[in-house]
């Protein structure tokens, strides 16, 4: 298995080397060369197999520069039980023909778990297989949740180290205390004056900066990303549709065979990416709805063909998903697009330039084979969290509410159908206590006590990783303009 860049360059790199460098040369994401397909008889195999074998299966065929024992090596290091109590995805079925993907059992309590934890794994054994001995620092924007994940994940790994930067006035308190107390000897966490654009745009000057690269190749260092782009985050993604589908056919939910449907609360179109990754890969997948928040550029897209990011951005409950450029959905424009690679080129730089771009009918109309999409609203996702609850004792996060909710809307109900959850309920419990105790809140109440007063009345304790988080100390208290960021990352590459 080679990949290339959706814009045409680096053909034929290996799957160490785009985990290693993240993005391609020509600023293209790296797609495989070659389609992966399982057989009916290897995906009945799955039916009955644990998470750790699923993950070990699927990942060899797209990472076959490393050996099986490398490949078990990164899964074992990486789905542990004491990181993933009670398995590293669970399926919960809600209704005859509902299901729920929870992939919020890690150290972070949000998906990105589910890659991070292997990401620095798969890059450790990429960096020893190609004999790179520079040392690698790892620059993260983040919203909230990537940038916990990717220190987690990071925390401590040799030859590596991780900068986040946060914007200061858009994360949760939780997230924030989650970042800013977080543990390790190669970690930094700054924080941003400005919203997320500006640590994104920030980052990605740094990356862009020639020379800045060629002065840390020549004192033997280099950067690299963790966030969505690497396709060492889209690969471990591709795993848990397998599994749910395995999982529902071992319980009897579903026939071998039966085609399922998935909804994804969709940002920057990677998980669901990973589920229509899934379904080429031979997964009996029927439709993919994509589910959006009030930033709903990506369903509009879906549903018409014109990509335009011209528009107010809205901040939402489901801060995760507020994003209006969904960087994965190049690689979805690539098979859309026929692989032509100039085709792509040009669609990107129509959305540099302009903001906006249309799809021609055909490339739609594949699209569209594959693809549903819906958005809901703040009071929608709030009405989802209280009728899910009180319909079925259950609780579930805003991110995961947005998806719910579309697939109220969007779906046609003709198959059974996986939504996928994409955080714990505790992580914006903030919203989802709203949206069920409104009234028996103190206004003022902090998120700490917010969390207590959810776990008493749900009678749902609160996970691990999230008590005690507001007695832990503090480590990072910076603060910065953003054109301070390519100082202070100087700053801590060089550790000054
Ligand atoms: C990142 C994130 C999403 C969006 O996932 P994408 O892969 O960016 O589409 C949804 N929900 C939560 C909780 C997230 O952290």
């Amino acid at each position: 298995m080679t990949y290339r860049s959706t814009r045409g360059a680096d053909a034929g790199t290996s799957f160490s080397e785009a985990v290693i460098k993240g993005l391609a040369s020509d600023g293209g994401l790296f797609v495989p060369e070659e389609e992966v397909l399982f057989t009916p008889a290897e995906i009945k195999d799955m039916c009955g197999m644990d998470y750790k074998s699923i993950a070990a299966l699927v990942m060899s065929r797209y990472a076959d520069d490393f050996t099986e024992g490398e490949i078990n090596e990164c899964v074992d290091g990486a789905y542990t039980d004491a990181k993933f109590p009670g398995g590293p995805a669970a399926v919960t079925t809600l209704d005859k023909d509902l299901s729920v993907l929870e992939l919020w059992h890690g150290p972070t309590c949000a998906f990105k778990d589910m890659a991070l934890q292997i990401l620095p794994r798969y890059m450790k054994k990429a960096v020893e297989k190609r004999g790179e001995s520079k040392e690698i620092t790892i620059l993260t924007a983040t919203s909230g949740d990537t940038g916990k994940a990717a220190l987690e994940g990071f925390k401590d790994v040799p030859g590596v180290k991780i900068m986040v930067f946060y914007p200061s006035e858009g994360v949760s308190e939780t997230q924030k205390l989650q970042m800013v107390t977080q543990a390790g000897n190669n970690v930094n966490v700054v924080a941003i004056e400005g919203n997320f654009d500006n640590c994104q745009t920030g980052v990605k000057k740094i990356f862009s900066d020639k020379a800045f690269e060629e002065k840390l190749l020549r004192d033997g260092k280099m950067l690299s990303s963790a966030n969505s782009i690497n396709f060492g985050r889209l690969l471990p993604q591709i795993v848990y549709y397998f599994f749910s589908y395995a999982v529902l056919v071992s319980r009897g939910t579903v026939k071998f065979g039966d085609i399922i449907d998935f909804c994804v609360p969709t940002g920057n179109f990677g998980d669901i990416l990973a589920c229509y990754y899934a379904k080429k890969a031979g997964l009996p997948v029927g439709k993919i709805i994509c589910a959006s928040n009030e930033n709903n550029v990506v369903a509009d897209f879906l549903n018409t063909g014109v990509y335009d990011k011209n528009r107010d951005f809205v901040t939402t409950t489901s801060p995760a998903m507020d994003i209006l450029v969904s960087s994965n959905l190049e690689r979805l424009l690539y098979d859309a697009l026929g692989k032509d690679c100039s085709a792509v080129r040009g669609l990107m730089d129509r959305l540099s330039r302009f903001g906006v771009y249309r799809v021609p009918s055909e490339a739609l109309k594949f699209i569209q084979k594959d693809f549903a999409a819906g958005c809901s609203v703040r009071a929608e996702v709030s009405e989802e969290i209280g009728r899910i609850y009180n319909k079925y004792n259950y609780l579930i996060d805003p991110h995961t509410a947005v998806g719910v909710s579309v697939y109220g809307k969007c779906s046609d109900k003709a198959r059974h159908t996986v939504c996928v959850s994409t955080a714990s309920p505790f992580k914006f419990n903030a919203c989802v206590a709203e949206s069920l105790f409104a009234n028996e809140i103190p206004e003022g109440t902090g998120e700490d006590c917010i969390s207590a007063l959810l776990s008493e009345k749900t009678g749902i304790a609160i996970p691990a990783p999230l008590r005690g988080l507001f007695e832990k100390e503090i480590r990072f208290k910076d603060k910065v303009k953003p054109e301070m960021m390519p100082e202070k990352s100087e700053d801590f590459i060089y550790d000054r």
